[in-house]
């Protein structure tokens, strides 16, 4: 990934830091794409003057970036019991089409688009391990190239799958290429760690979920490769909550907690269906839950209580999942679309003295950052130069404050809206296009008329 040859000192006429909004301010980016300091004003002449206003770049802690290719392809209904489970025959079906090097260029399409969406840093929930001849190494260090070709920040999550279902039910042979032994995945882990740059990447793990590994294999896996971000599906559907009592006793949560003591190192995706009797304690255990609004609006999943997480001092990031939206902004906006639904109420997730735009992407992008493991999220001194600058020409955005132009983001962005996206202070997007996107786009359009053919 390119980064700066030498500092590089930013002028930005307003800025969400972490101490919140400042007006004109000076920062001093390092080789490696952090924040030295920031300062008012430069009081020497900025190499870099900012057009606009400037927050961080939001953090994506959950993203399967290879169903990009299928989104908006599975809108007809299959029979009256259309589900998340008939979504995810479809989405096997697109995995066929695959191998590594096909991969390659969804997921630098993919990320390139996060980028535009206003993202700058990662968490890939990676488990196609087994693709054509490719290695497990080899499809996942074709994800870490693409993400240094788009240019974001990435954690790589190599899943753990084992199970079709409680009770160590055999994988189905789509299944099959998503399958690693624990010995295979710790090495896959221990290699793609070698050599890599903690400021920009770094590599955790992912058990898949309660139904596709054994828990009780879990701590002695996490023992050897658990020191980074351990990520993992909680409780989606209700289908898996049932199957888990049926099979333990237990709700997911409760038997999660009876094998591993839960941490700030966890972030729990789709918590949706954890009894509400359990918030407090699972907020008091500092791991963030990883919340996906458009894709579990899209799958049919149901509405996780965020407000009353909040609430209790818990801490919520946000996740592109299927990338059916790639927008931050957007997702940001259903998270607090399905909380004004589900409690017939407005502004349910603003702080109170903060709009809800600077209360919601400030918390999310901190919390994100911290699940991935990554020094970004926020900006401050030590932390990445990863931000996104307003275009402030805009015409739902001219004459207003900074906090006033966040919300508008927020509650009724529209194209246009993002001018630029830095990340470790270089530029990726301009004037809201990628530098990359037109030469991205033939090899893109190629597979996804492959897969809308195969569809047909
Ligand atoms: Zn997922």
């Amino acid at each position: 990934m390119a980064t700066l040859n030498r500092p590089r000192l930013f002028r930005a006429p307003a800025m969400l830091t972490a101490a919140g909004w400042r007006q004109d301010v000076g920062f001093r980016v390092d080789v490696h794409g952090s924040i030295e300091q920031l300062t008012a004003g430069t009081g020497e002449a900025a190499e870099v003057t900012l057009p606009g206003a400037v927050i961080p770049g939001m953090v994506n802690v959950h993203s399967h970036i290879h169903q990009r290719l299928m989104a908006g392809l599975s809108a007809r209904r299959a029979d009256q019991s259309d589900s998340f489970w008939t979504w995810r025959r479809q989405m096997y079906r697109t995995l066929e089409l695959l191998d590594d090097e096909r991969l390659g260029v969804l997921a630098a399409w993919g990320f390139m688009e996060l980028l535009e969406g206003g993202y700058t840093a990662v968490g890939e929930f990676h488990y196609p391990h087994h693709l054509a001849a490719a290695t497990p190494a080899e499809s996942a260090r074709r994800i870490l190239a693409s993400a240094a070709q788009a240019g974001c920040a990435l954690t790589l999550l190599p899943v753990w799958y084992r199970y079709s279902g409680f009770g160590r039910q055999p994988p189905d042979a789509a299944q099959a290429r998503f399958v690693l032994s624990r010995d295979e995945l710790i090495d896959l882990i221990i290699e793609l760690r070698e050599g890599v740059d903690d400021h920009v990447c770094r590599i955790g793990v992912a058990p898949h979920s309660l139904r596709a590994v054994d828990v009780a294999d879990l701590p002695a896996l996490l023992e050897r490769v658990g020191d980074g971000p351990i990520h993992m599906h909680i409780a989606e559907q209700p289908d898996e909550v049932v199957a888990c009592r049926e099979h333990s006793g237990l709700e997911p949560l409760d038997l999660l907690e009876r094998h591993l003591e839960l941490d700030r190192r966890w972030c729990l995706i789709h918590a949706t269906h954890v009894p509400a009797a359990r918030l407090n304690a699972l907020a008091a255990t500092g791991a963030v839950l990883g919340i996906c609004p458009s894709t579990e609006a899209d799958l049919g999943d149901g509405l996780f209580p965020v407000a009353e997480f909040l609430s209790a001092g818990g801490r919520v990031a946000i996740g592109s999942d299927s990338n059916i939206e790639t927008s931050a902004a957007a997702e940001l906006r259903l998270l607090e679309w399905g909380q004004r639904l589900r409690l017939g109420q407005r502004n349910v997730l603003a702080a109170d003295k903060d709009g809800l735009g600077t209360a919601l992407w400030r918390h999310t992008a901190r919390s994100g950052a911290d699940a991935l493991g990554l020094p970004a999220g926020s900006l401050e001194a030590g932390r990445r130069a990863d931000f996104v600058v307003l275009q402030g020409q805009h015409p739902l955005l001219a004459g207003l404050t900074p906090q006033q132009q966040l919300d508008v983001l927020v509650t009724a962005g529209m194209p246009g809206m993002i001018e630029s996206v830095w990340v470790g202070g270089c530029l990726r997007v301009s004037e809201g296009r990628h530098l990359d996107r037109d030469a991205l786009r033939p090899a893109f359009l190629d597979l996804r008329r492959a897969l809308a053919l195969s569809d047909s």
